[in-house]
């Protein structure tokens, strides 16, 4: 039986009308909650996910500014930045959009986020927090990654979870989210023998590992739940057919669609999960509009969360 599809778009809806009516419900109260984003310099793919989340943020009623601090600033110029916005008590989350220029120290920039801002969730004290079950900021694609076993009723406690990543921004904060609702988990990484095998073990199955298609039908056990947050753009027509071929007998309909946007734009996205384990997991998220959707609503969400947990210790 194929997989049940893990809508990514409609739950990141859901959220985005929650985070929404909270949002009209604070503003009512004097509390409308603000977001600073900074973009550094001129870097095309930075510029589009700003504009994504300056975009959401005016849908959802959230006050937002971006910064563009041209890609000669120096560290300094950026915690002095950061510091102006720290001090400013309408701004409840300040987003750093990443990478920033070489001459930039980035881990220096995002320390100087006051923790109680940090909506990515990547400061020291909020990792802290989150490995010792406190309120605190969680980062934004974990945070997504549970709400979609959340709201899609996938049991965690007492499964077998296994994460393959180990990124900080990705695999460790998830892992640590699935322990601390009670999941067995295993971490893998690019020095893990025999990762198939350890895969196969999982009744909850977590791919962050920026390879295109790697997780195939033999690290899945049927049935179980396999979330993808890989994000790879396929360009050549080899590798698409790799990948999509095995749909077109199965569901011609799709694969024509899916072959027709690749022809034309040049290029498709591809999980770290090769689609053909859709035919044997329990459920799956898809890629696109699985994941990736989850992000932005995850940091509109962090956002209202900072605004309550800061202004409610004052
Ligand atoms: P990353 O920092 O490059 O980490 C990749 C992890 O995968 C590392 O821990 C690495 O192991 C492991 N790995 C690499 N090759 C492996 C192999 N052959 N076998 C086993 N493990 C292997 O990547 P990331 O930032 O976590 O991102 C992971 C993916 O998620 C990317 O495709 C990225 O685009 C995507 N992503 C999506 C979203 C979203 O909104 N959906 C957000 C963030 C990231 P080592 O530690 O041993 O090197």
């Amino acid at each position: 039986m194929p997989a049940q599809i893990l809508d990514g778009t409609k739950l990141a809806a859901e959220i985005r009308a929650e985070v929404a009516a909270e949002v009209k419900t604070l503003s009512a109260s004097g509390l409308r909650p603000g977001l600073a984003v900074i973009l550094v310099g001129n870097n095309p793919a930075s510029e589009v996910y700003v504009r994504g989340k300056v975009k959401s943020s005016g849908e959802l009623g959230i006050y937002s500014e971006q910064h563009s601090p041209p890609e000669s600033s120096s560290t300094e110029d950026l915690v002095a930045l950061v510091d102006s916005l720290n001090r400013r008590d309408e701004i409840d989350g300040i987003l750093v959009q990443l990478p920033l220029p070489p001459q930039v120290d980035s881990k220096r920039v995002l320390l100087a986020v006051d923790p109680a801002k940090d909506v990515d969730g990547f400061h020291p004290m909020n990792v802290g927090y989150l490995s010792t079950q406190r309120p605190g900021l969680v980062p934004c694609t974990p945070a997504g990654v549970m709400e979609v076993l959340r709201r899609s009723n996938i049991p965690v406690a007492g499964q077998e979870a296994v994460v393959v990543g180990r990124s900080d921004i990705v695999g460790k904060p998830v892992a640590m989210l699935l322990l601390n609702q009670n999941a067995t988990v295993t971490v893998c990484h690019s020095k893990t023998r025999d990762l198939p095998a350890v895969c196969r073990r999982a009744d909850i199955l977590v791919a962050a590992i920026g390879r295109a298609g790697m997780v195939t039908r033999d690290f899945v056990k049927p049935g179980a739940t396999v979330i993808d947050v890989g994000i790879n753009k396929v360009t050549e027509r080899a590798d698409f057919e790799q990948f999509f071929g095995g749909q077109q007998a199965a569901d011609p309909a799709r694969y024509s669609k899916r072959l027709e946007s690749f022809l034309s734009k040049g290029s498709t996205l591809v999980g770290d999960v090769h689609p053909e384990v859709a035919e044997i997991a329990g459920a799956i998220t898809p890629v696109p509009g699985g994941i990736g959707p989850l992000t932005i609503a995850m940091l509109m969400a962090n956002t209202v969360k900072a605004a309550k947990l800061r202004r409610s210790q004052k």
